[in-house]
């Protein structure tokens, strides 16, 4: 659909105008402080895209590269070889080229990388441009960017699933999983969804506030809190009490954890609440929290490289859950296809840095989709104010966009896009509901 969608552009629009002009990369910073690419791209037309890369710490290991310099500065993760990567290489190649062959430079950057997880020129070099490319694209031909990218006539809005309690590598507390969500699933539209969220989160500070201090109320890298707690239940247990408080019942709020759980594997044994569990005692475990807790969904509930076990707990709770891979796929089509043939799970989050360009990512989600599993387009831990993910789940019709709690500047930019995104959309706007 997309192809035929750029070739008519094409077909009305290529001329000389739509030719890239000039690229610009250079170093910023992201919400943990540590530095990015940040890409800008022009057409002779004038027409301008920038764009700035996410980074990730609970990386899954089959992830494209991040390139680093790993020199003096920044403790060794500046990235001016991947600026240089750009402005010195990739620059070259694409001076020329319209910015609607989307496709084309992109593999032209994978063709110039060479290798299979882009470790020459660095992801974080190739998708900087690659979404300075779309950005630029969508300017040239006068559209938001969630129209140009758009792969399906849909105006579906996607749900948020809202992290606000933070553990595993995003906070300094004891609590193994990485992600405890809130998903307001019986909101009417998008802003609903999002008040609903807010609404909780605040009732959670003072919950998490008068239960164990105000140092409870600190946050992680993703804006939920970080309580000092260390017991999963404890954690879902204060979400749901803030549920209740806030006036909201188990039909309207439906829990999602990810469990990130390669984080906490080692020598086939999980470490988390105080006990080491087999992985058939840890799919014991998500099943009974199933039963005590509205959970929706659970992502990365083990290790990475378990797609067995994957398949055990899609097949035991598949029915009514959506078991959600992340680190396992690593948005990546050689690993998707594999789940879909073993069956390991029934979703799968898309992450374009974890595959380095919107074509490829592009392609993870249409398999995603084709096998009928839920798609979920998410954030990284680090993150900039760059808010392409809006656009790109909103283009994608992904059921779910992941991009934090409802509180810092990175993760409220994706939130604040889609408001405007839906007062674009009008009264046609509709937000997405989760597949049976
Ligand atoms: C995740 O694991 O889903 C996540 C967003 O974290 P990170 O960016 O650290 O991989
Ligand atoms: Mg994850």
């Amino acid at each position: 659909m997309i192809t035929e969608r750029r070739n008519a552009a094409a077909a009305g629009l290529e001329g000389a105008g739509d030719e890239i002009k000039e690229v610009k990369a250079r170093q910023v910073l992201d919400s943990r402080g540590n530095p990015t690419v940040e890409v800008d791209v022009w057409t002779r037309s004038g027409a301008f895209g920038r764009a700035s890369v996410p980074s990730g710490a609970s990386t899954g290991i089959h992830e494209a590269l991040e390139l680093r310099d790993r020199g003096k500065e920044f403790g060794g993760l500046g990235v001016s070889k991947a600026v240089s990567n750009v402005n010195e290489r990739i620059r070259h190649e694409i001076i020329g080229m319209s910015v609607l062959r989307q496709r084309d430079i992109d593999m032209l950057m994978v063709e110039m990388d060479g290798t299979p997880n882009k470790r020459r020129l660095g992801a974080n070099a190739i998708l900087g441009v690659s979404m300075a490319v779309a950005r630029a694209a969508a300017s040239y031909t006068k559209q938001s960017l969630y129209a140009y990218l758009e792969t399906q006539q849909s105006k579906e809005l996607p749900l948020p699933m809202m992290n606000i309690i933070n553990g595993g590598k995003h906070a300094g507390n004891n609590l193994a999983i990485q992600e405890f969500l809130v998903e307001p699933v019986s909101a009417s539209g998008y802003s609903e969804a999002l008040r609903m969220g807010v609404e909780i989160y605040h009732t959670l500070k003072n919950v998490l506030k008068d239960k164990y201090g105000p140092s409870a109320i600190n946050v992680g890298d993703e804006g939920g809190y970080a309580p000092p707690i260390s017991k999963t239940e404890e954690a879902l247990d204060c979400i749901m009490t803030a549920i209740i408080k806030t006036g909201y019942s188990e039909s309207d709020i439906k829990l999602g954890i990810d469990a990130a759980a390669s984080n906490f594997y080692a020598s086939n044994m999980y470490q988390l609440d105080g006990k080491s569990l087999s992985s058939s005692e840890l799919e014991e475990f998500y099943s009974r929290l199933a039963d005590i807790y509205p959970i929706k969904t659970i992502e990365d509930p083990f290790d990475e490289e378990s797609f067995e076990d994957f398949a055990s707990i899609t097949k035991r709770l598949g029915s009514r859950i959506k078991i959600i891979g992340d680190d396992i796929y690593v948005t990546n089509v050689g690993r998707i296809k594999k789940g879909i043939d073993e069956k390991s799970s029934n979703a799968s989050l898309i992450k374009l840095n974890q595959i380095g360009t919107v074509t490829e990512t592009l392609q993870a989600v249409r398999l995603t989709k084709e096998a009928g599993w839920m798609v979920v387009v998410s954030h990284r831990s680090g993150e900039t104010d760059d808010p392409f993910i809006a656009h790109f789940a909103v283009a994608v019709g992904s059921t779910f966009i992941k991009t934090g709690a409802p509180a810092r500047g990175e993760r409220v930019s994706k939130y604040n896009e889609l408001l405007r995104i839906e007062e674009e959309m009008g009264n046609t706007a509709r937000i997405a509901k989760i597949p049976v």
